[in-house]
């Protein structure tokens, strides 16, 4: 069985649990790596229903840290759009949080959750209005579900 290693800091990984997902930690800097598989499971038992997800990667671009997976460089990229980024396998094996990003994730995932409730109860609202105005209102529902405009 091959090492993983840090991409940061190339310390070995050793095996750990991250909001009890499976995951290989480092304890040097204290950044986990989950597999892709790990990280769906994160998110499903932070959002507690059949929640959409949508898209999770945003404004990707490739960074100089060494995937602990395959070796290639990791892909940067903004966490469905929240102002929280962290890093990926080019191929999406799996992830690389820095320490307490899972915690950062979890909020997130249940912020979101929150926020589709709140965001169909405004539409609900707005078909009873009938204003007419619906460039306004999906930009009313992507501000609620924390998109950045950019
Ligand atoms: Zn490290
Ligand atoms: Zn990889």
């Amino acid at each position: 069985m091959t090492q993983l290693t840090c991409p940061i800091d190339q310390s070995v990984l050793s095996e750990s649990k991250t909001s009890g997902e499976e995951s290989s930690k480092c304890d040097q800097c204290g950044g986990v790596w989950m597999s892709t598989y790990a990280m769906d499971s994160l998110e499903d038992n932070a959002a507690s229903d059949d929640m959409v997800k949508g898209q999770r990667q945003y404004g990707k671009h490739e960074v100089a840290h060494c995937c602990p997976h395959c070796g290639e460089n990791m892909v940067r990229f903004r966490y469905r759009g929240y102002n929280l980024e962290i890093e990926s396998c080019p191929t999406d094996a799996g992830f690389w949080l820095d320490k307490s990003e899972d915690k950062k994730i979890r909020a997130v995932m249940s912020k979101r959750e929150s926020n589709f409730r709140r965001a169909a109860t405004a539409e609900r609202t707005w078909h009873r209005e009938r204003r007419g105005d619906k460039v306004g209102i999906f930009q009313r529902v992507k501000e609620l579900l924390g998109f950045h405009s950019s």
